[in-house]
């Protein structure tokens, strides 16, 4: 589909690279459709390739995945593709030399970012829970917590200390953490306040840019030194741009943890949810399957360098891939998949000053949206849409019908010069 399309029928022409990091399974299946099917014939886009596949990663001893985080820094923008993270029976099955970590941990910790997950919402496929009407957006701080803990199981009667030894010499200091009297089990966890600082300021700049209200919410009263320190640093950073917090009409909110989950099932949504890393990874899930569907949910990461991934909040569709490979119909939905690609293409155009990159990419998602809402849909949706179609299309049949809308959608634009011969 590339080149030979000229005269009044020019593809958009992209100024800066995206870096693309192609993955596994089902996912890898609609990439490359996503691909060829809604980009390729309308946007040159200036792609750096990274392929996260899991044989790949295998084969460079996972150096490509810190390539592409690298790149990522490098370029400011990229789109992943879901990755199988290796378990037992993966290293089994794909014969690897061992269980890789995971790719998206990888990235994160190259790029110190909080996660921000938001759902899509399309007026046929009403939330299970009833009242929430626009979207809650999990802004996940990706770092420390019980992901970065130390972990000890006690056999018998014993005290376990908490002991910090100053790296510069000096009288370390110590706290009885338990006087076990039987067998018992403990943890040690961490934050570094910089990054807590980071996950904050990153929380900020989303809410100012998207201008919704941020709620933060921990358990202060009981861990006040722990949560305590979040607290306050997010009461500093808020505090410190509440001009704009103004400026904006938007307003910050610092709830107890268990506070924010009763309002949050009895609100109408539309407000950026600060979670500390667990409850960040608890609560998305949660507000995914509150909204209807993980293949409508979209996922960026941010970095307080000003660096943004873009992915699905779902991984690679395994029992869907397994169909696929029986040469079985699947009907899986792309939909978060091509939000990952708008998303980067949108941020591109945003950051190169070429606005109608941008315009493309949300012209691509309105065909997205309104191909739902006519009634195409996935089996996934099709499940709970109201009213319930008639029927559900394939994988394939989905995206070719997003594509149809979206070659109207641009043919009716004359301003737009994306428009590809069929
Ligand atoms: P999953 O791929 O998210 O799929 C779980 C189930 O959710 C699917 O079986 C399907 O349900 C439904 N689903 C998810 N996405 C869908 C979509 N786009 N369209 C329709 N249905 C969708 O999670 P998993 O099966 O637990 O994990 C599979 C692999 O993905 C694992 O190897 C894991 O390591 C990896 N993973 C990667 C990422 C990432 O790269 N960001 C994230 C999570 C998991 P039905 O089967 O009921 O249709
Ligand atoms: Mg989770």
């Amino acid at each position: 589909m590339f080149g030979g399309e000229v005269g009044i029928h020019t593809r958009l022409k992209a100024k800066n690279t995206i870096v693309e990091m192609d993955g596994d399974e089902m996912t890898r299946v609609i990439w490359a459709l996503v691909k060829s099917e809604l980009l390729e014939p309308f946007v040159d886009l200036k792609l750096e390739r990274y392929d996260l596949h899991v044989l790949s990663r295998d084969r460079t001893d996972d150096a490509i995945t810190v390539q592409a985080a690298e790149a990522i820094r490098k370029h400011g923008v990229g789109v992943k593709c879901a990755t199988i993270t290796p378990d037992a029976a993966r290293v089994d099955e794909y014969k690897l030399k061992k269980a890789w970590a995971s790719p998206n941990a990888t990235i994160r910790a190259l790029l110190d970012g909080t996660v921000f997950r938001k759902p899509l919402l399309v007026h046929n496929v009403p939330p299970t829970v009833r009242s929430w009407v626009k979207p809650i957006v999990i802004g996940r701080h990706a770092y420390g917590d019980i992901y970065k803990s130390a972990e000890m199981r006690i056999p018998a009667p014993g005290r376990v200390d908490l002991v910090y030894t100053p790296a510069g010499g000096g009288a370390p200091q110590s706290l009885v953490v338990h006087e076990f009297k039987s067998p018992g089990i403990v943890r040690g966890v961490h934050n570094i306040e910089s990054s807590i600082r980071s996950f904050a300021r990153a929380c900020i700049s989303y809410a100012l840019s998207e201008r919704t209200d941020m709620w933060f919410s921990a358990k202060d009263t009981i861990a006040k030194i722990y949560h305590g320190t979040f607290r306050e640093i997010f009461r500093q950073e808020t505090e410190a741009r509440r001009a704009d917090f103004q400026r904006a009409g938007i307003e910050y909110i610092y709830m107890l943890i268990d506070d924010a989950v009763a309002k949050v099932v009895r609100s109408p949504g539309g407000f950026l949810w600060a979670c500390m890393n667990y409850d960040g990874d608890v609560m998305s899930d949660m507000v995914a399957s509150g909204f209807g569907s993980l293949g409508l949910m979209t996922s960026v990461l941010v970095s307080p360098d000003g660096f943004y991934e873009f992915e699905a909040a779902h991984g690679t569709v395994t029992r869907h891939f397994r169909k696929h490979e029986r040469g079985e119909a699947t009907s899986t939905n792309s939909t978060a998949t091509i939000f990952a690609w708008t998303g980067a293409i949108a941020k591109r155009g945003e950051l190169d000053g070429t606005p109608e990159i941008t315009q493309f990419a949300r012209a691509l998602e309105a065909a997205v949206i309104e191909t739902i809402e006519s009634g195409t849909m996935t089996k996934d949706l099709a499940g709970i849409a109201d009213p319930a179609p008639a029927g559900h299309v394939s994988t394939q049949g989905f995206i070719e019908a997003v594509a149809e809308r979206l070659r109207t959608k641009l043919e009716a634009r004359p301003h737009m010069p994306a428009v590809a011969p069929r």
